[in-house]
């Protein structure tokens, strides 16, 4: 059985409310709401890594009663259902209060090692922050989150998790395009985990009110509880923290820009405390190189959040984040300090992933230019950034080949079309290799586990969707099983690896999507 503490709930003011009407909740940070039980609730997938630190055991798993409590059926003892308050800037804009809509924490179990797991069910039905929504989410879109934050995980980057994917038996109507085109889907509900699932757009909520009592409330629960290193005096303690949380910001966006991952809402609402990757949307993963792409087609005229933003805008949240946390210090220092030290965290990790990715022991100006050349090079070229990684640990130092790349043109005109540059780059690159002092295979071994060979690719995840939908799961349990282990190649799996095929370069769904979910 899981212990459960819920210091969320035992800490914090809640609403005096408990109905799931409609409403602005003031001076309160979460209500107290029951998930909506569903028809016929079908368990899809787990994770196996995430039961176990849970301690569910594999009876548990395959019971009918673990269905109904993560399907929103049936509570377990010391559960307290509950949706937070908070706020967030959208595309730029402050949206005032938003709150979890369609998200409900069941409890916060402490497992035997003491690590803390908040367990929240995503599309549980209404809750009083789901505005005119129906708190629900539809199979494709949880599919990809299960997928999604799972993968992340096993490939380094910090992230929520997620214990099960469960259909719920009922439908839900979507406008896939918001262009008059709704269809009944299939609903679905995902289990997500993490320490803690507070938000930047927590903090602001508080703060845009002028509630400094509640925001305070918040700042001191969440250094107490999820930064219990840190200590000292209230001012220095909370500079310390805002500090970390830059930190972990910055590592957080350089691991994202290492593996190609899109987010394509990154609203403050969407921004985890703990620098973990949180709220799986309508993101993608960057397959030719691109800068400018963004997978959400809201997004598409703006291009606030595509690939190459990422960075810039993380820091414009930080900083509305910092503008939030001011009324608590005396002396902003502390606060513009947090946001240098998101900036040199940044750089310093995405200089040690560069070195690591070409297989360099060091970065000195000349790999640095070789570095952004590559960069440019695939973009002009229109080459896989995923698969030319990848592929780099195979160029031979002594005679380097353009054909070793092949694997990712998606263009091959454009390739040839930039010949002469390419070998010119290739000389200078094998170069470098043949100043490395490691035996070639031990290079090559420390390349292949910093580029993987497997990411969850758009069209492989629409692949397992439509193969879903139909109700054959093998797909699924066949690609989840090869993005446990991504940076090892794996006999039988080549088609987890392959670049995007044609069909997919427009399809919805594999290039395009929608916050409809
Ligand atoms: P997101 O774009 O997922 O970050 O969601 C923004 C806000 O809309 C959050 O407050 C969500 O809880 C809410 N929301 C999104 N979809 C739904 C839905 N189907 N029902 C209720 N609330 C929703
Ligand atoms: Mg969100």
């Amino acid at each position: 059985m899981l212990r459960f503490d819920n210091r969320f709930l035992l800490e914090l003011p809640g609403d005096p409310r408990a109905d799931d009407c409609p409403r602005q909740v003031h001076g309160a940070l979460w209500s107290a709401v029951l998930p909506t039980p569903v028809a016929a609730p079908r368990l899809l997938a787990h994770s196996p890594e995430v039961a176990a630190a849970l301690g569910i055991d594999a009876a548990t798993l395959a019971s009918p009663e673990f269905v109904q409590v993560f399907a929103g059926n049936r509570l377990w003892p010391g559960m307290q259902p509950w949706a937070s308050n908070y706020g967030g800037h959208q595309f730029g804009h402050w949206a005032g209060q938003l709150g979890d809509g369609r998200a409900i924490s069941l409890g916060e179990a402490l497992a035997a090692d003491g690590a803390r797991h908040e367990l929240q069910l995503k599309g549980a039905g209404r809750t009083p922050y789901s505005r005119h929504a129906d708190g629900r989410a539809v199979l494709r879109s949880s599919l990809r989150e299960f997928v999604c934050s799972e993968a992340m995980h096993h490939l380094g980057v910090a992230t929520t998790r997620a214990l099960s994917l469960i259909v719920s038996g009922e439908e839900v109507v979507r406008d896939l395009f918001y262009d008059g085109h709704p269809r009944a889907e299939p609903g679905a509900i995902v289990c997500r985990v993490a320490p803690s699932f507070i938000r930047f757009g927590h903090f602001e909520l508080p703060a845009a009110r002028g509630d400094i009592g509640l925001l305070e409330r918040l700042v001191e629960f969440t250094i107490a509880r999820d930064f219990p290193h840190l200590s000292g005096p209230p001012e220095q303690r909370r500079g310390d923290w805002f500090v970390e949380v830059c930190m972990r910001t910055g590592r957080l966006l350089a691991n994202w820009m290492r593996v190609g991952f899109v987010h394509g809402v990154m609203n403050t609402d969407n921004l985890s405390i703990l620098g973990l990757t949180i709220d799986y949307g309508p993101y993608g993963w960057l397959e030719d190189f691109d800068p400018d792409w963004t997978p959400n087609t809201t997004d598409f005229e703006g291009r606030r959040y595509a690939y190459g933003r990422q960075p810039e805008i993380a820091q414009w949240n930080l900083s509305a984040l910092a503008g939030a946390l001011a009324p608590l210090f005396s002396d902003p220092a502390p606060l513009h300090a947090g946001l240098r030290a998101y900036a040199q965290t940044f750089m310093t990790e995405q200089a040690r992933w560069t070195a690591a990715r070409f297989g360099w022991e060091r970065l000195d100006d000349e790999r640095l230019r070789l570095a952004r050349d590559f960069h440019a090079l695939l973009q002009r070229c229109e080459i896989d950034l995923t698969l030319a990684f990848r592929l780099l640990a195979d160029i031979d130092p002594e005679a380097p080949s353009l054909q070793t790349l092949e694997a990712a043109w998606y263009r091959p005109a454009l390739v040839a079309a930039e010949a002469g540059e390419w070998q010119s780059w290739l000389g200078a690159y094998a170069g470098t290799l043949r100043a490395d002092p490691r035996p070639r295979a031990q290079r090559q071994a420390a390349m292949n586990a910093v580029n993987p060979l497997y990411v969850p690719r758009n069209y492989l995840a629409q692949l397992c969707i439509d193969a879903a939908e139909r109700g054959d799961l093998a797909p699924l349990h066949e690609w989840l099983e090869t993005l446990r282990r991504p940076c090892e190649e794996q006999p039988g799996r080549a088609h987890h690896a392959a670049r995007r095929p044609e069909w997919a370069r427009e399809r919805p769904g594999c290039s395009m999507l929608s916050c409809s979910s």
